[in-house]
């Protein structure tokens, strides 16, 4: 999609504006790497191997992948990024990026981060939103087992509810702080139970202000109904219900555990599919404005234009305090910089944390960029063109 009525996705002056030169190169390696899929895959697994043997490869991935996806080691480290972004308008979600956490000890200290990063949050305007993994604060097994709707046992009962009061600490100082706390979407067989600490602590800490912000994957087939359950619920028990519309992440890995247990892929058949269901969110949650609270959290050009086409529909300004749009650092800034020049909500999603614990997250974005068919080819065509035009300056 190039320039449209709303958008001129195709400005790579603006796309790119906050880019040096020499960020710019990076990226551009960065993207003509990840177009080959075979290096791809060998490089994740080089890079877990070389880690494993404590070879001294962290300052080649901190220098490059990591720079482009992630805002930094450390709290302070972020700090520049997010100034730079606030000069074009954008604000940021903070996402302490330290994922597969399986101890008590563990998650007290990922709990422990949320807060730090919250605190950052309150004092700092431009970062209005922070996510957290649930299965970050809450051990995976006991997520799952309520999920498939399996009793737990006594000590599973408590185990459980040590993880839920660390989320819903998270959530209560959030909420103080008026800070919205996304959580993030994880695989159908631990969502169903995230869904319902969702709800919960939504009836509790939403009623003024959309502080829980719940992850829905619009991959999956039945996702509209549970927008409308969702809804009913806030409606019953009157809350703001605060969504964080995604594609979803987990594709290969939800088809592959239905095709091995033998059970229905819940994913949709086909991506157009996902993309009717997605499109059809965004429509479900325009129209239902005056309740929901919209997170449009995609690269999809289409999906970004049809939301200013639905807004535009239903009277809505472009900053409409309900709506935002949402991009990852490094990835689609083509949409991000035009949304936020024509006057929309933005937010860049940014991960922190050390080099080695976030290697799981840019394994993650690796993969995305080569199989999502498209992106790679967009990103580098769009890389190349500002390389192109800045030497002919
Ligand atoms: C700010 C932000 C927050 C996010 N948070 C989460 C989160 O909490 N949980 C999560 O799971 N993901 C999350 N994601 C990632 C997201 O789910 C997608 O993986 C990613 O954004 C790509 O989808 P898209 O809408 O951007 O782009 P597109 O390129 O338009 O769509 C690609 C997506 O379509 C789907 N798809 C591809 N092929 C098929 C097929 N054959 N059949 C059916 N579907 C197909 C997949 O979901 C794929 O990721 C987040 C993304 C952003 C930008």
């Amino acid at each position: 999609m190039k320039a449209t009525k709303y958008f001129n996705f195709n400005n790579t002056e603006v796309a790119f504006s906050y880019l040096s030169d020499k960020e710019l190169q990076n990226a551009y390696q960065i993207f003509k790497g990840m177009s080959y899929a075979s290096l791809v895959s060998i490089g994740s697994k080089a890079t877990l191997l070389a880690l494993k043997l404590h070879l001294p490869i962290k300052s080649i991935l901190k220098n490059t992948v990591y720079k482009h996806f992630c805002g930094g080691e450390t709290i302070p480290e972020v700090k520049s990024v997010v100034e730079k972004l606030s000069t074009y308008g954008i604000n940021v979600i903070l996402n302490y990026g330290v994922e597969g956490k399986h101890t008590e000890e563990e998650f007290e200290k990922t709990a422990k981060s949320l807060h730090k990063t919250l605190e950052y949050a309150v004092h700092n305007e431009n970062i209005n939103t922070i996510s957290c993994k649930p299965s970050g604060l809450i051990e995976h097994d006991l997520l799952q087992k309520l999920t498939s709707g399996e009793e737990l046992n006594e000590a599973e009962k408590i185990r459980f509810e040590k993880g839920k009061t660390r989320l819903r600490n998270l959530v209560k100082a959030a909420s103080e702080k008026k800070i919205n706390l996304h959580l993030d979407a994880e695989e159908t067989w631990i969502q169903g139970a995230i869904d319902d600490l969702a709800f919960e602590l939504s009836a509790e800490f939403n009623k003024e202000f959309p502080t829980v912000i719940n992850g829905v994957q619009l991959y999956i087939k039945d996702k509209l109904d549970f927008l409308k359950t969702s809804l009913e619920h806030a409606k019953k028990h009157n809350y703001i219900p605060a969504v964080k519309l995604v594609r979803g992440a987990y594709l290969e890995k939800e088809r592959a555990r239905a095709l091995e247990m033998g059970y229905p892929s819940p994913i949709c058949e086909t991506l157009e599919e996902t993309h009717n269901n997605y499109n059809a969110g965004l429509k479900y949650c325009v129209e239902n404005i005056d309740t929901f609270h919209l997170s449009n959290a995609t690269h999809n050009e289409y999906s970004c234009e049809y939301l200013a086409q639905l807004m535009e529909e239903n009277n809505l300004p472009a900053n409409h305090p309900r709506i935002v749009s949402s991009q990852l650092k490094g990835m689609s800034d083509n949409i991000t910089f035009s949304m936020a020049k024509a006057g929309y909500n933005v937010q860049k999603y940014i991960p922190y944390g050390p080099v080695k614990q976030v290697i799981p997250y840019l394994i993650r974005r690796a993969q995305e960029n080569t199989s999502v068919e498209g992106q790679t080819t967009r990103e580098l065509e769009l890389i190349k063109k500002e390389i192109k035009r800045r030497k002919n300056l």
